[in-house]
């Protein structure tokens, strides 16, 4: 169907004053600091996720709003913001009774739990730094980030530390505790583990915070390059600076806001905006631990009367595969805005929102190494669908050319692609990755190192608007999630009849880029059907699904570049049946 190429917005689109009303005039005015002095702050000095998200609430007019309503299968659980104070320092008591000190690195490994969210705030109290893994990962993934990032506690399920944990804990030497959330809140008693319901119940329920400091680490996310291991992302406590702004200008948030982010706090965007940027506005958040569910996700977003929902195109890919049908049997009058986030949005996606939804879909971009929003389409403004929309107040983002010296240039003509790159000094810019100074300093360039190089390529237009192109490595994007080839190959070559592997992301309609997998056999061992299913497997059972190959072929050798590294572009393109490009670098060209 042809559909214009904007979709212009009115006053009738807002149904409520929209933070961010006048684009110029907001982005001359802003600073830092005056976000800044919007935070409490630590009564002694310093700066403290825990105290702006929970404690400023917890001690004011919030005291007894609903902070999370925590959806289970047929249950539901409300936890107050007074509340939410008292678990999170039970939490912070546990940590500093097993001796946890500040800085010290705690990993988590559980689906949207309650006590994923108390664990991460409670850490914060305690000054240590969280980082999240993906339930769905495989032992191998979880061993590679736990080890690399000298994870000194544990907290996950009884189930899924038997299913993933046990059998590499010998391989885990850093770990000194791990605490256990039991199916159904029974009390577990596995031998090495210890109950953390037990241990919450005898902890006392306040808690002095930890000082810290703006500069003070908070999270470890852990991200995917094309090479090596994957990349500890460290972020400080006064990234929430960030989250305060973005909250406000990039989601909207107003105080009375139902808000449901449908992110898994495995990922970056699940924590963010799935737990610090909500409470920072005090509003509301629905946190539903079930996987997806097209009925039931139209069902709560209509009976929990949700207001504002971010959500990623995956989802809304498989919504509108569901058909319209579903989305209604219900009626959506306190919705108000709707944004996603995490891979290209088509625009079909966008006018389905409006169809379907009465409102389009906010596309917005960032990643793990921005901490948050920097580029949004917001509620006052038009929306050019297929667009990643405009830089929030506070971010300078810029398209940049390298020459073959690798120095950076600006490009300053309009719908010319090059790499998106951001001016430093937004708070929650990442600090460094842990352990890998040179990779670090490799993401930035220009005059004083001004200028943070994202890796993707994208394109301006002459109104500023911006367009995501594709990326400039060889990162795959799957439902959402980042995967780093790499990974993949290292866990395919482990398998006895492998030679060598080389992994690509090949177009999905549905999840975008889907992990596929090219192979050569070491001598003695034929390609099949059989072995194709053997190698799935394998992978499967060390990487997990969320990582795993989806789909493996056989090649007698793989394409390399005269000094040995496999070429995944070429594989990609002959996959797709695109030009190969420059291959004069190919080893047997
Ligand atoms: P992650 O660090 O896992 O959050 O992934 C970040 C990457 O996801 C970005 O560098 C982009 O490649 C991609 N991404 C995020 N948001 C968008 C978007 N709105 N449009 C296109 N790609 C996106």
């Amino acid at each position: 169907m042809d559909r214009p190429t904007i979709i212009r917005k009115t006053a009738a689109d807002l149904r409520v004053p929209p933070n961010l009303a006048d684009y110029a005039a907001t982005r001359a005015a802003f600073s830092w600091g005056a976000v800044r002095a919007e935070l409490a702050g630590l009564p002694g000095g310093g700066l403290n996720i825990a105290h702006e998200t929970v404690e400023r609430h917890a001690q004011g007019v919030c005291r007894d709003r609903i902070a999370f309503r925590f959806l289970g299968a047929n249950t539901s659980r409300d936890i107050r913001y007074g509340e939410l104070s008292h678990l999170t320092s039970r939490f912070a008591n546990v940590l500093k009774s097993l001796g946890i000190a500040k800085g010290e690195r705690l990993f988590l490994l559980s689906g949207r739990i309650p006590e994923l969210y108390i664990a991460v705030l409670g850490s914060f109290k305690n000054g240590t730094v969280v980082s999240p893994l993906f339930s769905a990962f495989g032992p191998e993934p979880i061993a590679t980030r736990v080890n690399l990032g000298e994870g000194a506690i544990l907290v996950t399920t009884e189930l899924l530390y038997e299913r993933k944990v046990a059998k590499i804990r010998d391989q885990l030497p850093t770990l000194r505790h791990v605490l256990l959330v039991g199916e159904g809140g029974q009390a577990t008693n596995i031998p090495g583990t210890l109950d953390l319901g037990t241990l919450m119940t005898q902890a006392a329920d306040d808690f002095a915070i930890v000082p810290t400091q703006a500069e003070d680490l908070s999270l470890l996310h852990f991200t995917s390059g094309t090479t090596g291991t994957p990349k500890g992302a460290m972020h400080v406590h006064g990234a929430v600076a960030t989250h305060w702004a973005t909250g406000k200008y990039a989601l909207d948030l107003h105080a009375d806001d139902i808000y449901w982010c449908t992110a898994d706090p495995g990922w970056v965007t699940g924590t963010s905006y799935g737990i610090i940027a909500p409470l920072l506005h005090g509003v509301t958040s629905i946190v539903d631990e079930a996987d997806f569910d097209a009925e039931r996700w139209y069902r709560i977003l209509a009976e929990q009367k949700v207001s504002v929902w971010y959500t990623a195109p995956t989802a809304i890919r498989m919504l509108m595969k569901a058909g319209a049908e579903i989305a209604r049997k219900h009626s959506y009058p306190d919705l108000r805005f709707v944004a996603s986030v995490g891979e290209p949005l088509n625009p079909e996606a966008v006018w389905w929102g409006k169809e379907v939804l009465g409102l389009p879909i906010h596309d917005n971009w960032w990643q793990t190494e921005t901490g948050g929003i920097m580029i949004a389409n917001t509620p006052a403004f038009d929306i050019k669908p297929g667009s990643m929309g405009r830089p929030l107040p506070g971010i300078e983002a810029a398209i940049v050319k390298k020459d073959a010296e690798d120095k950076v240039s600006l490009v300053e003509t309009a719908d010319t692609e090059g790499e998106l790159a951001l001016k430093r000094g937004w708070p929650s810019m990442l600090r460094g990755y842990l352990h890998n100074e040179e990779r670090y300093r490799k993401c930035f360039a220009g005059p004083d190192n001004e200028w943070y190089l994202t890796g993707d390529l994208a394109r301006r237009d002459a109104d500023g608007y911006y367009w995501f192109v594709g990326r400039a490595d060889d990162v795959i994007k799957s439902a959402g999630h980042l995967i780093g080839p790499f990974e993949v190959e290292s866990a395919l070559m482990e398998h006895p009849a492998v030679a060598e592997a080389g992994v690509i992301g090949k177009p999905d309609e549905m999840v975008g880029e889907v992990v596929k997998a090219f192979v050569s056999l070491k001598k003695g061992f034929e390609a099949s059907d059989a072995l194709r299913m053997e190698l799935l497997g394998h992978a499967r059972k060390k990487l997990g699904a969320a990582v795993a190959p989806k789909e493996i072929g056989f090649l007698p050798s793989l394409p390399r570049t005269r000094s040995g590294k496999i070429m995944r572009r070429l594989l990609k393109a002959r996959e797709l049946g695109l030009p190969e490009g420059d291959t004069s670098t190919l080893e047997n060209a």
